[in-house]
């Protein structure tokens, strides 16, 4: 339209269509907030996916990325630089896991996950050549790539990829005894997400991801647990499994962990499981480079004090309290933890995709998933204040 501005336009012009961006053009940011190129400010609820969950530029961030960009950006993990034990120590210590393997991507991360996982299952478990199990759920999300997209349950995600890569099973989300049926000689790990996030923020029943831990350590299966966007304090606890005090035999990360600078992923997982890959057998050029490593150190001391998933926990509650008022006006279902939430939209009222046009007009960034659903996870350094103002902004697009 004559509205949509030339940015906007020339990215439509110039880029492949695997998006459908909100017509807004960021140019600045800082903690919660975003500034467009008109200089209209705009309350980010969206938070990159999750991987702005310290906000926009994070002083502490911010400056160790500085100080880092001043003294040594890349070495490839050919040679050993400064910041590399450090950040995986701290890793290693705030996962409780013995080692990490860091990467960059989220996608890059699951994919390591899934190989440290069928060689464990060779090596470690026994399981005949080739014949390596991997149990997964429905609608799950975990990236993009063509291993990833073959059990992908979602069309658009998956078809036209294949070939496909064999040795996944698909289970319903949620029920522990499909998960006991699927499990057999050849299972090596369960891959899930505590929460699944881009399914619309759905919450497994209580007791679930217990009982998942259980099965596994039962059969001689790993899990798994995709924490890419439920970990490092989205959802009011430093990692979605901490709820029903469950350690995963393996922590995969990605998203907060780069601080919203730069790209930083990893898994985190027990001796005995990380043990198994040797010199050439898996790496990346970027993975744990110095200034990844440098942020991701911040990242971690910002994590080991609490606050922010105390303020997740709390601001949560919030949150959570104002949508609720909103079910029966607009909303029909609302999911989620901490400040993470699922809002079904009526259908009666608009869809998803109108809901975050009004709301972007009325200076809130959300984006919907699958149509009806909007998702919100703003910064976790939003403040109560805020929060009731986007309250306020969806009430008005609803009513
Ligand atoms: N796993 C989960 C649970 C995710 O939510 C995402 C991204 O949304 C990914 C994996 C993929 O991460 P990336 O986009 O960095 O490859």
């Amino acid at each position: 339209s004559a509205l949509t501005p030339d940015a906007v336009v020339a990215a439509e012009r110039w880029t492949a269509h695997n998006y459908h961006p909100l017509p807004v053009v960021i140019s600045e940011a800082e903690g919660a907030w975003v500034t467009d190129i008109d200089g209209n400010r705009y309350l980010d609820c969206l938070a990159g996916y999750s991987a702005l969950n310290f906000g926009h530029r994070h002083p502490q961030l911010i400056a160790a990325a500085h100080a880092q960009l001043d003294r040594l950006t890349l070495t490839s993990r050919a040679f050993v630089h400064d910041q590399f034990a450090e950040f995986c120590h701290r890793l290693a210590d705030l996962t409780g896991q013995d080692l990490v393997l860091p990467m960059n991507t989220g996608a890059e991360a699951v994919e390591t996950a899934i190989k440290v996982a069928r060689k464990w299952g060779y090596r470690v478990k026994g399981v005949k050549p080739g014949q390596a199990k991997i149990i997964v759920a429905a609608d799950n999300f975990h990236g993009r790539t063509t291993t990833i997209v073959s059990f992908s349950t979602d069309p658009d995600a998956h078809d036209d990829y294949g070939p496909y890569t064999p040795g996944f099973q698909i289970v319903p989300y949620g029920n522990l005894s499909a998960i006991a049926e699927a499990i057999d000689q050849n299972t090596v790990a369960v891959l899930l997400e505590p929460i699944q996030g881009e399914a619309g923020v759905v919450v497994p029943p209580a007791g679930y991801l217990t009982g998942v831990s259980r099965l596994c350590s039962e059969n001689d299966v790993l899990f798994l647990a995709d924490e890419i966007q439920s970990g490092l304090g989205r959802t009011g606890e430093t990692f979605a499994v901490d709820y029903e005090g469950v350690q995963p035999d393996m922590h995969i990360l990605g998203k907060a962990l780069g601080g919203g600078i730069v790209p930083v992923s990893a898994v985190a997982a027990r001796r005995d499981v990380l043990g198994v890959l040797q010199p050439g057998q898996h790496g990346s050029t970027f993975g744990g480079n110095p200034l990844a490593c440098a942020v991701g150190i911040e990242v971690i001391k910002l994590l080991e004090k609490g606050e922010y998933q105390q303020r997740s926990a709390e601001l949560g509650q919030r949150l959570h309290a104002g949508l609720e008022t909103l079910v029966g006006q607009g909303i029909t279902a609302l999911r989620g933890r901490g400040l993470w939430a699922g809002v079904d939209i009526d259908p009666a009222v608009m869809t998803g995709r109108r809901a975050s046009e009004a709301l972007m007009e009325r200076g809130i960034l959300a984006k919907d998933t699958h149509g009806a659903t909007l998702r919100l996870a703003p910064p976790l350094v939003i403040t109560a204040d805020e929060i009731d103002y986007a309250l306020d902004q969806l009430k008005a697009v609803l009513g």
